[in-house]
């Protein structure tokens, strides 16, 4: 399949270990979220996709919504 950035199809599919955090000061204290997906890396532009599994969307809905209030 091709790239959706940039229609070529030079792209290679990897393990991923990723932290993602919420920015800013009002991040300092949410929990990090690992996800360890499969990478969808465009090796022309550097690109990624990835998908964030359902227990650890979750988790990042969780801390969305006590952040918000
Ligand atoms: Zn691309």
């Amino acid at each position: 399949m091709p790239c959706k950035s940039c229609g070529l199809v030079n792209r290679s599919i990897l393990n991923g270990e990723i932290g993602i955090h919420f920015p800013g000061l009002k991040g300092i204290d949410k929990p990090v979220v690992w996800v360890f997906p499969k990478l969808v890396v465009c090796l022309e532009r550097g690109t990624a996709e990835f998908v964030v599994p359902e227990a650890e969307l979750r988790q990042l809905r969780k801390s969305d919504a006590a952040g918000a209030g």
